[in-house]
């Protein structure tokens, strides 16, 4: 038994390879969804074709009451916590700074930061030893926008896995031995809906060349990572960033 795996926003993209992964693996994967429910049970279908078990949740990891809710539901589900793929993220679209609006700005950070560390805490509230947890795993979905700073297109949107980071780096020595490793991934240019839901489908396929491996990634790519960083094999990596970018 590899206990649950809780992946938000994983009806699309990185978060369905990944939630498609883990569940080939054993995990009990819950999986969340922010607006498209028939995607999560898609990919819940998937996941339990596959031979594993899943259960899609609507979340919008904005809301304190919503995450907390979303933790004691888990509660229900006779295994425990054991990893969390704090994957759940939005761009709030393409803008220079000097346009940025302040909704924008609010927005972006409440997702992919405030939501992030309320899902960390609510995680090492049930994984940790001095909880009377058995230990476990967080890995956070960041991007290689964190260092190369979105320049034109989006530093809000850098600025906010930039937090993330610090989230990771911090908490990786904070929960060290309460039983519980946090990691990230980088992810560089992956083939998603991001880029058209943001209004430039065209991005993938403009950026590809200028990528150093001459190719954007696949979700399944940056999944197959999540799952390593997961697994016994990287039982001694706490506070990486690994990017995932082709060496973007
Ligand atoms: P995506 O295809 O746009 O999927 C985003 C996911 O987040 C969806 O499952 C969506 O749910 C969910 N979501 C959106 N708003 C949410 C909210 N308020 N609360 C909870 N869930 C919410 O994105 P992706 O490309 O797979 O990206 C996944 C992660 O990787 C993000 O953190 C992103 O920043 C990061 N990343 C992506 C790239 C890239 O090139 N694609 C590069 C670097 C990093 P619905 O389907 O219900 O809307």
């Amino acid at each position: 038994m590899r206990g649950i795996a809780l992946v938000t926003g994983g009806s699309r993209g990185i978060g369905a390879a990944t939630a498609l992964k883990l569940g080939t693996l054993g995990y009990t994967v819950v999986l969340t969804y922010a607006h498209d429910r028939l995607a999560a049970e898609q990919v819940v279908s998937a996941i339990e074709a596959a031979g594993g078990k899943a259960q899609a949740r609507s979340l919008d990891i904005a809301s304190e009451p919503q995450v907390l809710a979303l933790f004691d539901e888990l509660g229900a589900i006779p295994e425990p916590l054991t990893l969390l793929v704090n994957n759940a993220g939005v761009t709030e679209g393409f803008s220079k700074l000097e346009a940025l609006r302040f909704e924008q700005l609010q927005r972006v950070f409440q997702v992919n930061v405030f939501g992030a560390f309320m899902c960390a805490r609510e995680a090492v509230r049930r994984m940790g030893y001095s909880h009377g947890g058995q230990g476990g795993v967080i890995v956070n979905v960041s991007s290689r926008a964190a260092e190369l700073g979105g320049s034109g297109e989006w530093i809000h949107y850098a600025a906010t896995k930039g937090a993330l980071d610090s989230l990771t780096r911090g908490l990786a020595k904070e929960v060290a031995r309460d039983g519980i490793r946090v990691n990230g991934v980088a992810p560089g240019l992956i083939d998603t809906d991001l880029h058209a839901t943001n209004g430039k489908p065209e991005r993938v396929a403009d950026m590809a060349p200028g990528i150093p491996m001459g190719r954007a990634g696949l979700p399944e790519e940056v999944a197959d990572c999540v799952a390593w960083i997961a697994s016994a094999g990287a039982g001694y990596v706490t506070g990486a960033i690994v990017p995932v970018s082709g060496g973007r």
